[in-house]
């Protein structure tokens, strides 16, 4: 597989490490040019000591306690990756954090001062309990100590300090349960004292966690920089200079131990680039070994398949349908691979769009594959494309065109025989559309001529799916791609950013339809709304409307759904509302005497697809159920939405989970359940989805609030980041930059076998690339 964005994304950068197959050269300590390839991690220094460089063991940097520390809070093993743990943000001496910033669950640095000190006996075991409540000024915390009173000597009134912990709820009041602190010595926190700690007037405050607190952090890299050897640049210095760029020494040393917040800046401006760079590289090199692969080009016909079903649309096209519909029939008539996101609001009509595409190419002789997230969403997609295609579709079928081609489903869950016919109407190239899941890239599944592949992408689907499929179209081409999307996940929004991915979208809804409105109804302040949500259900159902209400757990199960309690003898956070206690409690309370049904994932896939269809068919007026209501159902007939627990989802999920309403006649309604406060980072994200309808924003939304480095890498697994300081949402100029320098270098030098330094940035990607690939399998 090629190395490329959009397959499993962008691992970390890292230099220092000679590309495989390269052997490492030492040159002797001669100063080469910055584009010679010398890497010497342990270089001796003038005393015979070792240095310490790239790749240097952390334990033997900072001794085994230390190292093992690190490696079992961020998995670091060298002190270069020490050095890619950057700090967060700088805090100023003196300065305060917000308190009411802080967000449950999440472990917080929190420079505060102490404000005062409690000590109780401890009812239920012998010992004491000490609390220290710390402010910012405006607003307080408490710090929990367990039988550790001699605490009260240090922590007096007045004082400020590091505290650091996980944040947790106890009696609606935010806590940190037995946190690490450090307290500022009278110097550091006289304005113009001596900074005995740290070295810098700045305080970096790093991505910290329990055991490994942000100032040991910041002392460990204090230590891996005093005795540091230095690493070579993989910039070209004319790189370097053009762009006006620090070394890559420079910035390592400022961005941890800056002196102001402009040396900040300057070295994340040069780190910016490093993983813009490193991207837009190995995203140059796959299109240049693409570009060996041609698409086949299929030029429009007037006399083909797609004319005659245009003839036939019982429906006039809106503007933005023809229009994206222009540019697709543009692209596909080029041997260069169309790479295209149609981004449109749901029931804006992305499905006559990818369907007149298909018809192109089907009208040159290939065939068109489309992927859906789920067998559900798989059956219904060949359903209306069946539907739309009317008598085109069912070749060889009584009643059909003889221009007619074939819609085949190739899923998972086919019996045998029916999956042999499949199999063989994608190979004999009998079927023009193969509709399916992932188990259309199954080994086994091949076809005639695969010309395009349509991703409708919901929420969840596999980029490396979408990918692994373009490969099964053999070695020497390399078919069209249209991804279909209303909010496109953040990898997708990615690779746009990245330049990769064309980007169409559909403005408006055909026939008027109106969108969804949405409202949060926040029960801790007003706990009478939600009374009020159930009766508007009881209202919607009179209407002979029917409606979703989704939950983030099913229930009744140990572990997941029951007691969800955090660490700590004191602290408590409410586990999220179950599909199955709360079909309950509305059966016997405020939705007593209506049909409810439920779903969820736990169900055999026979009785959830008999609760859908009951649901379909009007037979159950409230479905209570996870998110597997998110991707491939439509009922026109369901007009409300109540989301439990609704902080618990990702901004994406709730615009696609809303996206489920609304979709006949009848205006659509979203309620957002949630206990979190007004101003809270939950609360305003939920505020944000409610504002608007508009999927991109939506989406650029989502990528700010998640830590962007996330957002390439094995997303939100907790691995490594790979985008450390490149934010996607500002730094698009800088981004588009690299990318033009990016195709110039490989231009010229496709293996960029003259800059050593910038093929180590690539190989390193594609290492970690295979790596994960592997992990998968
Ligand atoms: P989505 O963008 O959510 O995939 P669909 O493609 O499923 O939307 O379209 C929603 C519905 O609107 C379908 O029933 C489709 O046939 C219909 N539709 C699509 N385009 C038009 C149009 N231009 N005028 C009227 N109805 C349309
Ligand atoms: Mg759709």
């Amino acid at each position: 597989m090629t190395p490329s964005l959009s397959t499993t994304g962008v691992p970390a950068v890292r230099w220092g490490t000679p590309p495989p197959g390269r052997e490492a050269v030492d040159n002797g300590g001669a100063e080469g040019s910055p584009d010679v390839d010398e890497q010497r991690p342990h270089r001796r220094g003038a005393t015979g000591e070792a240095m310490t460089g790239w790749d240097s063991e952390l334990d033997r940097v900072l001794g085994a306690k230390t190292a093992k520390a690190l490696n079992g809070a961020f998995g670091m093993t060298t002190a270069g990756d020490l050095l890619r743990h950057y700090p967060r943000r700088y805090a100023e001496r003196g300065e305060l954090t917000p308190i009411g910033g802080l967000e449950i669950g999440e472990h917080a640095t929190v420079l505060a001062r102490v404000e005062r000190v409690s000590k109780r006996k401890m009812r239920s075991r012998k010992g004491t309990i000490l609390q220290a409540r710390i402010t910012d000024g405006t607003r307080s915390m408490s710090c929990t100590f367990f039988n550790q009173a001699w605490r009260e000597r240090e922590l007096l009134p007045g004082r400020r300090g590091m505290f650091a912990g996980k944040v947790t709820a106890y009696r609606s009041e935010l806590q940190l349960a037995h946190p690490e602190y450090q307290l500022f010595t009278e110097e550091d926190s006289d304005e113009q004292g001596a900074a005995r700690e740290f070295a810098s007037a700045l305080i970096p405050v790093y991505p910290a966690s329990q055991g490994v607190p942000s100032w040991s952090l910041a002392r460990c890299v204090d230590q891996v920089l005093s005795g540091w050897d230095g690493v070579v640049d993989p910039l070209p210095e004319s790189l370097r200079e053009r762009i006006g760029v620090l070394g890559l020494d420079a910035a390592l040393r400022r961005i941890h131990q800056p002196e102001d917040l402009a040396q900040v800046e300057q070295a994340k401006y040069r780190l910016k680039w490093d993983e813009a760079l490193g991207v837009q590289l190995s995203l140059a090199q796959s299109r240049e070994q693409r570009g060996a692969r041609p698409a086949p080009a299929c030029p429009p016909r007037q006399d083909g398949l797609a004319a005659a079903f245009e003839a036939e649309l019982p429906f006039t096209l809106t503007a933005g349908q023809l229009e994206v519909g222009e540019r697709i029939a543009e692209d596909l008539a080029h041997e260069h691979p169309m790479n295209r996101l149609v981004q449109g609001e749901v029931g804006s009509g992305k499905t006559v769009v990818a369907l007149r595409a298909m018809l192109q190419v089907i009208d040159s002789g290939r065939q068109a594959a489309m992927l859906a997230p789920t067998e559900v969403l798989a059956a219904q997609h060949a359903r209306s494309l069946r539907e739309l295609l009317g008598e085109f579709s069912g070749a060889g079928e009584l009643g059909a065109s003889d221009r007619a081609t074939k819609v085949t489903l190739l899923t998972g869950s086919l019996s045998a025989a029916q999956r042999k016919q499949a199999l063989l109407d994608a190979a004999s190239g009998s079927a023009g559309i193969v509709v399916g899941t992932h188990a259309l890239i199954q080994d086994g599944v091949s076809f005639a001529d695969l010309g395009m592949v349509v991703v409708d992408e919901q929420h969840r689907f596999g980029v490396e799916q979408r990918d692994a499929l373009r490969v099964r179209a053999g070695e020497r081409s390399c078919p069209h791609l249209l991804v279909m999307t209303a909010t496109p996940i953040p990898r997708t929004v990615a690779m746009t950013v990245f330049g990769d991915l064309r980007t169409s979208a559909l403005r408006e809804l055909p026939n008027g339809r109106s969108p969804i409105g949405t409202t949060v109804v926040p029960t801790a302040e007003k706990p009478s709304w939600l009374e009020r949500a159930w009766q508007r259900v009881r209202e919607e159902v009179e209407a002979g409307h029917q409606i979703y209400v989704v939950c983030s757990r099913v229930g009744d199960e140990s572990g997941s759904g029951a007691r969800e309690t955090t660490s700590g003898e004191d602290a408590e956070q409410r586990s999220p509302v179950t599909v199955l206690e709360l079909a309950e409690e509305l059966g016997a309370g405020p939705l007593e005497g209506l049909r409810l049904g439920v779903l969820h994932g736990r169900l055999a896939s026979e009785d959830k697809d008999s609760v859908m269809r009951s649901f379909a068919a009007g037979e159950i007026d409230v479905l209570v159920a996870t998110t597997v209501v998110e991707v491939g159902v439509d009922v026109p007939n369901a007009t409300m939405m109540v989301i439990m627990d609704a902080d618990r989802f990702g901004t994406s999920q709730l615009h696609q989970l809303r996206g489920r309403v609304g979709r006949g006649a009848s205006p659509g309604l979203c309620l957002l359940v949630s206990e979190a406060v007004s101003q809270t980072p939950a609360r305003n994200r939920l505020e944000a989805v409610a504002s608007t309808t508009d999927g991109f924003e939506l989406a650029r939304l989502d990528l700010q609030q998640r830590r962007e480095g996330d957002v390439l890498g094995a997303a939100q697994s907790g691995k490594k980041s790979t985008l450390r300081v490149l934010s996607l949402v500002h730094d698009e100029e800088l981004i588009a930059e690299a990318r033009a320098e990016a195709e110039e270098f490989v231009r010229q030098d496709p293996e960029l076998s003259s800059h050593p330094g910038l093929a180590a940035m690539v190989a390193e990607l594609v290492a970690e690339e295979r790596a994960e690939f592997l992990e998968k399998a």
